[in-house]
């Protein structure tokens, strides 16, 4: 196909499969590269549309593309998606038995499948291996591309092996992609995944409806509030920590707002009831911990508030970046008090522990999940941290970000959010299924039940719902499941009720501690580029005049933004008709003015000889707003 041919295939095929008339900036530009046979890199926001750039090459070729991803919820979503779009595609990730897997790359190598999504873990398993070479792989998309980066912000080890995979598909193009990326990383992803130019396509960091603003408060909620009354409209509020989500979401409630909390603590059932009321306008504000988010095209979000800040720009540039999809204005507001500035601070240490405390956690670990010396290599575990920090009576940070580092090195793999649907599969013939219904008819309504809405299970296990089923046999979640089992038991179904427990996999078998080696000098280089990070993160925050978006477009390299006009410090400006400097010196000399004492208002203009008496009452305001002076009432302004 030439160029020519490519294009008017691709244009085809956006219209045919999704509907869309045309291609956002660089959708077409990677597609073409990709079908060219070249590697590529893809920069482009959240939401930006980066799927398309490996599902379109990938139908219009034979073959299939294999697609590298980390988080296993969109992965199935993406599966999902594609599916109720007729094109077949699977996916294997951390968790699946080997029987399971064993199943699905059988599946994928006779059918016409076009997709399979992988989890890094499974990269190197034997089964993978062994397998590959059957699997016509034509392109490699490798999803989340910052996360093979041991500088970026959430190096994933496993990601390393893809560099591996290459050898064995040689001539396949790889394609990588990730939405939030500094120069250094992508330098590093080029380099690791051995792309040979650079051939980096950057979408623009502009969000040119977003407004973003930055507030030091006395009381977060009271700013929530005032946020929420001048912006109407659906809001995200991202907290730190599940306990604050909770709090505030109640302390809205209690002013009458509509509002929910959610976080990865809850069930899966909670957790997509409540994003479905979100997403339907039912609840106004969902107050939540970073969980929430991923995989969401809301495009008519009004605010994102964050309560607290994360911990670096690339967070905070993809949560801020879920407002205003639609193109209308939006609000990303940052809320900080001065704690949280000293927290932000001291971060890195308490993220980064001595590697004598790992090592230690290592051992409480493997002793909780009794995994004998030697043993557990690849082995998955249900790993109930919450019951392991009461029972060794651990801090929960240290063990968070000790399993972290363990990640880091390798050593095993913990995921706090799997979560396995139920699954059911018919372990009984046709002719025996008939007899049994026979003997016991109150069986039946379930058995047709199943049979009806669950294609194919007889020859796989299927993804199945207790509550659909309940409702379609007009019986209690609870009766349901217990006639299930009543099946299972008598041999006709193989029944795997679901599982949200988090789950911890040793990579490597378990050693004595003084053999559990950790690379100091590594290890010390990812803690001081995560202080950058956040100290970045502190410099956005204290960040005194220059536009915002200028300062997000320049951490990520995208040094051709121009001032947006519209975030806190462009309107400041803008409203009191000067130049950032200009605004610097009247508000150094105001301050100044009132460093002994305070002094009324009237008499501190006019004692600003110069300058036009506008132009320092709207500098007073904005030094008001920020919380560094009081007016009180009898009109005398002080310092705070
Ligand atoms: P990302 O992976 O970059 O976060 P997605 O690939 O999930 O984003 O796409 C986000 C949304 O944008 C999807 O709903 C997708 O259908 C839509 N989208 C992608 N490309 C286009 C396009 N060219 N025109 C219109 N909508 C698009
Ligand atoms: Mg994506």
């Amino acid at each position: 196909m030439n160029t020519q041919e490519s294009r008017l295939t691709i244009h085809k095929l956006l219209k045919e499969y999704w509907g869309f008339d045309s291609f956002r900036p660089f959708q077409e530009e990677i597609i073409l590269q990709v079908m060219a046979g070249k590697d590529a890199l893809a920069l482009m926001p959240t939401g930006g549309g980066k799927s398309l750039c490996y599902q379109v090459p990938a139908l219009a070729a034979d073959g299939l593309c294999l697609v590298i991803s980390p988080l296993i919820a969109l992965m199935k979503d993406q599966v999902q998606n594609l599916r109720k779009k007729n094109i077949t595609a699977y996916s294997i990730y951390a968790g699946m038995s080997r029987k399971e897997v064993i199943h699905t790359f059988k599946t994928v190598i006779h059918s016409n499948c076009k997709f399979l999504y992988i989890s890094p873990e499974r990269l190197e398993s034997s089964l993978f291996k062994e397998f590959l070479p059957g699997l016509n792989v034509k392109l490699v998309a490798v999803d989340e591309a910052h996360c093979i980066s041991q500088w970026g912000y959430d190096f994933r080890p496993p990601y390393l092996r893809i560099a591996s995979i290459r050898e064995e598909l040689p001539g396949v193009p790889v394609l990588a992609l990730t939405a939030s990326a500094t120069p250094g990383v992508q330098e590093d992803i080029c380099t690791k995944l051995g792309f040979k130019d650079h051939p980096v396509f950057r979408q623009s960091f502009e969000r040119s409806n977003l407004s973003y603003s930055v507030f030091k408060v006395d009381s977060k909620i009271n700013k929530i509030l005032e946020i929420l009354n001048k912006v109407p409209g659906s809001s995200i509020v991202y907290c730190k920590s599940r306990k604050r989500a909770r709090e505030i979401s109640e302390l809205l409630r209690l002013q009458q707002v509509a509002a929910d909390h959610y976080h990865a603590g809850l069930s899966q059932d909670d957790r997509s009831r409540k994003q479905e009321d979100w997403i339907h306008n039912k609840t106004r504000v969902i107050v939540c911990t970073n969980a929430f988010g991923m995989g969401i095209d809301k495009p008519d979000v009004r605010s994102v508030i964050h309560a607290d800040a994360p911990d670096c720009l690339e967070s905070y540039y993809q949560e801020a970046g879920r407002a205003g999809r639609d193109g209308k204005t939006a609000y990303a507001v940052l809320l900080h008090d001065e704690r949280d500035m000293v927290e932000l601070g001291s971060l890195t240490e308490r993220r980064f522990p001595p590697i004598e405390e790992i090592r230690k956690v290592y051992q409480s670990v493997a002793n909780y999940l009794q995994v004998p010396a030697g043993g557990g290599a690849s082995q998955y575990y249900d790993f109930d941290i919450a019951d392991f920090l009461r029972k060794f009576k651990l801090n929960s940070y240290l063990v968070i970000y000790s399993l972290k580092a363990l990640e880091q090195e390798d050593w095993l793999s913990f995921n706090e959010q799997v979560f396995f649907p139920s699954t059911i599969q018919f372990t009984t013939g046709k002719d025996y299924l008939h007899a049994f219904e026979k003997d016991q008819p109150g069986s039946v309504p379930l058995v047709k039940t199943l049979l009806r809405i669950y294609e194919g299970i007889f020859d796989q296990p299927t993804f199945i719902s207790e509550a659909v089923i309940a409702n379609m046999i007009k019986k209690s979640i609870t009766e349901t499941r217990d006639q299930l089992i009543i099946l299972q038991r008598a041999g006709v179904i193989d029944y795997r009720p679901k599982k949200e427990n988090a789950q911890l996999q040793f990579l490597r078998s378990r050693v004595r501690t003084e053999e559990l080696s950790i690379n100091r000098v590594a290890y010390q280089q990812r803690k001081e580029k995560a202080g950058e990070r956040t100290r970045q993160m502190i410099q956005y925050m204290n960040e005194k005049h220059q536009c915002r978006s200028l300062f997000i477009g320049a951490y990520f390299g995208d040094l051709a933004l121009k001032a947006c006009g519209i975030c806190d410090h462009c309107l400041r400006l803008k409203a009191a008709e000067m130049t950032a400097p200009e605004f610097e010196q009247l508000s150094h000399r105001i301050l100044d003015r009132i460093r002994e004492e305070p002094l009324p208002a009237r008499d501190l203009v006019s004692m600003l000889g110069g300058i036009k008496k506008e132009k320092a009452w709207k500098v007073i305001e904005f030094l008001q707003a920020e919380n560094k002076v009081d007016i009180d009432p009898g009109g005398w302004v002080r310092r705070k």
